[in-house]
């Protein structure tokens, strides 16, 4: 956890309003993203979060406190933490929402926008689940990764939508792009943001190398049973945590098998 974190203005062109859904995956909740260039009045918003009025009508505020109006909503992927009000706010704000699929308008890699002078960059890093994708700031050599990296902790494997293999394919990805110094801080869909994007990737890289290795062991010990892995590996994760352990498990089992 992160505690403290309750959001507000990340960057002069990042806002983030914090939904009052906090919980052992949410962290403090989810964090909706206000993007606007200074001057501009044109607006986009990634992940309007969970079906709450008042955390809509919280955003809107934000938005016309800058005298701004939402032009564009975007999904970092279809969980409902993120994506239930994508419907009811863009009724709300008459923007178009977009996406990977769910009958959203389909975004894809390099997929750039400019709205109100502010440029976008869809960079796809399926993994935490098949639609993820990451949205990348140039502007501020920011990326914002939705629940792939999180402000705190560590993010899942939301198996069998989400697969290992391309979550791990995305983390070397947003590596690179972290060498090249053309993302230096990440914007997270949950917790605080994330000064040193580099340091976090190759944190996130080397945990999920070493809990392959536990997963590894585990099995070579118990056999592959997803309970007796979760109980071996998962042990000093609080229970609470232990069915999205449990889905991370089966993610890491599914990698191990065509991976061995
Ligand atoms: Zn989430």
């Amino acid at each position: 956890m992160s505690p403290g974190w309750v959001g507000g203005d990340v960057t002069s062109r990042a806002t983030c309003v914090l939904a009052p859904n906090p919980g052992v995956m949410t962290l403090e909740g989810t964090n909706t993203w206000v993007l606007m260039e200074p001057g501009s009045a044109d607006c986009v918003v990634v992940d309007p979060g969970p079906l709450d009025e008042q955390h809509l009508q919280r955003v809107l505020e934000v938005v016309a406190s800058r005298g701004g109006r939402v032009a564009l909503t975007l999904l970092t992927h279809g969980h409902l933490d993120h994506a239930e009000s994508a419907g009811r706010f863009g009724d709300l704000t008459g923007s178009p929402v977009r996406a990977i699929g769910s009958g959203h308008d389909g975004l894809g890699d390099g997929d750039r926008f400019t709205v109100g002078g502010l440029d976008l960059v869809v960079v796809a890093t399926p993994g935490h689940t098949g639609d993820s994708l990451s949205f990348l700031l140039p502007a501020e050599n920011a990326l914002l990764t939705g629940d792939t990296i999180l402000g705190a902790g560590t993010a899942m494997v939301a198996w069998p939508d989400g697969e290992l293999a391309a979550y791990l394919s995305s983390l070397r990805r947003i590596e690179a792009m972290t060498g090249s110094r053309e993302v230096t801080q990440i914007l997270p869909g949950h917790g605080s943001t994330v000064e040193d994007a580099a340091g976090v990737v190759r944190f996130y890289l080397e945990h999920r190398a070493e809990r392959l290795d536990q997963v590894r062991s585990a099995v070579a010990l118990r056999g592959a049973d997803v309970d007796n892995v979760v109980e071996t590996v998962y042990a000093e994760v609080p229970r609470a945590l232990w069915p999205a352990a449990r889905q991370s498990v089966q993610a890491q089992l599914d990698y191990l098998r065509t991976h061995p």
